[in-house]
């Protein structure tokens, strides 16, 4: 009988993982896949979670991110473009590279890692039982669902947003090109819009969201990015410099920004599964960071003053409420700004000119730090 199983090791199960098992307590995290691996993500993390990633040992210049301070958002045609300062900034960092060092953090704090297998099932009666891809199955007290933005365990548990389909696909590359390091951009293009930043070792992340029906209408991938993401000349200036790192993208399918429950059959959800943020506002990475932070307190004082399960639930909604729905509920307003080409020159135009409602925006989607 463990106190807490997490499921899935991204940023928020580590998180959570590390903060648990530095309290004492016995944490098992099961992860499907074995460290280091890629991920889809747009790598650029912002600066609000520096204080919190520091108390926790976490050094992100040490792993040799950039530091990122300036934003340009350019229209479909590159006719229209937006360059404007980065109040809070933030840096760039893979995922590969920063999810196996905070495993290795994990590790030493004592966390017991079950790794290249799935939780399957879970199940709570009066405590959690937790089957495993190998028929193992594992008790706890508590458990955290930290497994992102969809797993076969949302059909389990029958979660609202699983059963309606997603239009979105998310694409990463990691490349090597002539661009500046202190910037993050992002390009529209026809449905869809992709941003650029550095990462560590001299190398860029170009990852883009799109819609399943572009990809259609082009046949592949490769002929779609022609037709559309190159069609944007500051994507073009990108490609033409680039040397491409890996053979073939990562690829992502029906990736929902669908409301979801915080709490679920009293599975305490961290990260994506709690919610995820429309990368346009590019935070969901933070939000993954500060949700363990709060989670794993409140669950640490749980342990700690012997609260039931009820108290410890309606703290961690109530919470979780408070600090991101409407920094989601903007997100997912803004994101219809973006991927007509119509709408997003008007939107950049219109940021371009009005600079306060720019940095409103940026305020808005960023956090404080925490
Ligand atoms: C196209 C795109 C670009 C993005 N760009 C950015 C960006 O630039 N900046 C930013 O801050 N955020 C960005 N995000 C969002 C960011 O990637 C996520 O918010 C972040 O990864 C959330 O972390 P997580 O720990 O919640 O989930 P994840 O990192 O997805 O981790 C979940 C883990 O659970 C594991 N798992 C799943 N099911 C099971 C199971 N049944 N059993 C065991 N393990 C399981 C998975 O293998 C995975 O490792 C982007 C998202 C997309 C789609």
């Amino acid at each position: 009988m463990k106190d807490v199983i997490i499921v899935g090791g991204g940023l928020a199960g580590l998180v959570n993982a590390i903060v648990l098992a530095r309290a004492g307590l016995q944490v098992v995290l099961i992860e499907k896949k074995q460290y280091p691996f890629h991920k889809v993500c747009g790598e650029y993390i912002s600066n609000e979670v520096l204080p919190f990633f520091h108390s926790l040992g976490i050094f992100p210049e040490q792993l040799g991110a950039s530091a990122i301070n300036r934003l340009q958002v350019s229209s479909p045609s590159g006719n229209n473009v937006l360059n404007m300062p980065l109040d809070l900034g933030g840096f760039g960092i893979s995922r590969y590279t920063l999810d196996h060092h905070l495993y290795q953090i994990a590790v030493k704090a004592g966390v017991t890692f079950i790794l290249g297998k799935t939780a399957d099932n879970i199940d709570f009666k009066t405590h959690f039982q937790v089957q495993l891809s190998d028929g193992t199955q594992l008790e706890s007290n508590l458990v955290i669902g930290a497994f992102g933005k969809r797993s076969k365990l949302d059909k389990q548990l029958n979660r609202d947003f699983i059963n309606k389909r997603s239009p979105y696909v998310g694409v990463k590359y990691h490349i090597q090109t002539v661009f500046p390091r202190d910037l993050i951009a992002l390009h529209n293009f026809q449905d869809g819009y992709c941003g650029v930043c550095a990462i560590e070792e001299g190398k860029y992340n170009l990852c883009y969201l799109t819609s399943r029906d572009n990809i259609k209408r082009y046949g592949s991938i490769e002929e779609m990015e022609k037709e559309t993401l190159y069609k944007n000349p500051f994507m073009q200036a990108i490609r033409q410099n680039a040397r491409f790192l890996y053979e073939k993208p990562e690829v992502i399918n029906e990736i929902s920004f669908s409301p979801k429950k915080a709490v679920e059959n009293h599975i305490l959800m961290s990260g994506d599964t709690a919610g995820l943020i429309t990368p346009l506002c590019g935070n969901g990475m933070a939000m993954a960071i500060h949700s363990a932070k709060i989670l794993s307190g409140l669950i640490i004082l749980y342990f700690k003053e012997q609260w039931t399960k009820e108290k410890l639930e309606m703290l961690y909604q109530q919470q979780w409420k408070q600090t991101f729905a409407t920094r989601l509920w903007v997100g997912r307003q803004t994101q219809r700004l973006f991927g007509s080409e119509w709408l997003s020159s008007m939107a950049v135009r219109i940021l371009k000119t009005v600079k306060p409602a720019a940095r409103l925006l940026v305020k808005h989607t960023h956090g404080e730090v925490f």
